[in-house]
């Protein structure tokens, strides 16, 4: 069914196919005509789901209709739990946005950069907020912006903002909001708390579940290479050169490997970055926007830094060093193959990694061939894991290992 059907404006319709939107997805499909009607919406959604489209695509034609006031009413506020979606959705919106007839003013804000710029581009309102809770309420504090006008709410990775500590920011930003008002909610998971917060907020929403259709599945294809943890750098390089990977995203554990191994990376001509808590959010901005528009071919991240990247075409993850648990393997394969597109997920394992390894398919019901590549084949062996500390066997490299390993 193409967007026309869904009741769209042909503005918007123009915008998402000028971002190569075929065809809605599945959230979409159920959830841009119930908000358009003006119901409220729950809906149980990954991040990949195109959920950010479901939302933005109606409530952008909903403020279009408004009548246009000077200065402007803030009319819709969409809290997110990270500065990198605020920046994501934000940035999505603007696209969507890009013909309507009357300009639609989009403000987004997040803390950990100064406050001025973004109290600066409030002057004269805004239509539509999105940010996180607590630089919210920071502005609200600087008299920037009042939400006694907002007549749409959206909580997006509402799960997320629960596990990153903003129950208490949520509470006072839902008191200051009109109580007539359309509610949009979205999350991938349902514990106590957010069914919770689903119960108080939403007035007979329509429910939207994807996660478990097969046409949303992305198919990704899951590789375990063996290698010598210090021939791994060498291993990637050539995996980039040889394999036409045009944009990878690798994850390494800890901040300094990230900075070794892309320093090594662009030492041999490769286009790469290192991403990771410590830079600062203007250098992260850059290399996310320089990753999209394929100047970066490479990003070497750490997991907290890694949260909430979502670049389209994504085709390749490598997981450098291993994911601590099976949760956040599949946290981070699912970076690759989204909205559908196919992926590639890549996972390098040691003599000291392979029991963990087997740890983590054991978790997920994996069973990921193993591979090794001409001229990288492994000479190490495990060391068997002292008597009496059961657990994994082998040895498990502790954090100092993998510094050094990484500085080889
Ligand atoms: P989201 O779940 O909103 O994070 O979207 C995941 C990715 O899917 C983003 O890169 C979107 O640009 C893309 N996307 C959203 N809607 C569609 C669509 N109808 N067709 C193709 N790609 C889409």
């Amino acid at each position: 069914m193409p967007f026309q059907s869904l009741g769209l404006d042909p503005a918007l319709v123009r915008a998402a196919t000028d971002k190569g939107y075929v065809a809605p997805t599945a959230i979409q499909l159920e959830a841009i005509p119930a908000i358009l009607q003006g119901r409220d919406v729950l809906g149980a959604a990954q991040t990949g789901s195109g959920k950010t489209a479901a939302f933005s695509l109606p409530l952008l034609q909903r403020l279009a209709r408004e009548p246009r006031q000077s200065p402007r009413r803030l009319l819709a506020l969409i809290l997110v739990p990270t500065r990198e979606l605020a920046a994501q959705v934000g940035e999505s919106m603007r696209g969507l946005a890009q013909h309507l007839p009357v300009p639609v003013k989009i403000a987004v804000a997040f803390g950990g950069v100064s406050i001025n710029p973004q109290m600066m581009a409030l002057r004269g309102g805004a239509d539509v907020m999105i940010a996180t809770p607590g630089r919210l309420l920071d502005l609200i504090d600087h008299r920037a912006l009042r939400l006694s006008t907002v007549s749409m709410l959206v909580l997006d990775e509402a799960d997320r903002l629960f596990d990153l500590g903003f129950a208490e920011e949520l509470g006072r930003i839902l008191a200051l909001l009109p109580k007539q008002r359309q509610n949009l909610m979205f999350s991938a998971t349902f514990p106590q708390a957010i069914q919770s917060l689903a119960d108080g907020l939403l007035r007979d929403p329509v429910r939207v579940e994807v996660q478990s259709e097969a046409a949303e599945e992305p198919a990704i294809l899951q590789r375990a290479i063996e290698v010598d943890a210090e021939r791994r750098t060498q291993l990637l390089r050539q995996l980039v050169k040889d394999s036409a990977w045009t944009r990878v995203l690798v994850f390494v554990a800890t901040k300094h490997a990230s900075e070794i191994v892309a320093d090594k990376l662009r030492k041999a001509g490769i286009e790469a970055e290192p991403f990771h808590g410590l830079l600062s959010q203007g250098k992260r901005t850059q290399v996310l926007a320089d990753f999209k528009a394929s100047r970066v071919q490479v990003v070497v991240a750490t997991d907290l830094a890694a949260r909430g990247i979502d670049v389209a075409q994504l085709p390749v993850v490598v997981n450098y060093d291993l994911p601590r648990s099976a949760v956040d393997y599949v946290h981070r394969i699912g970076r690759t193959g989204r909205a559908g597109e196919s992926g590639l997920a890549v996972s390098f394992v040691s003599a000291a990694t392979e029991a963990h390894f087997r740890l983590i398919e054991k978790r997920q019901g994996l069973n990921v061939p193993r591979e090794r590549v001409a001229g990288f084949e492994p000479v190490e062996t495990a060391v068997p894991a002292p008597a009496g500390t059961g657990g994994i066997k082998g040895k498990r490299p502790s954090k100092k290992d993998k510094l050094r390993a990484a500085a080889r």
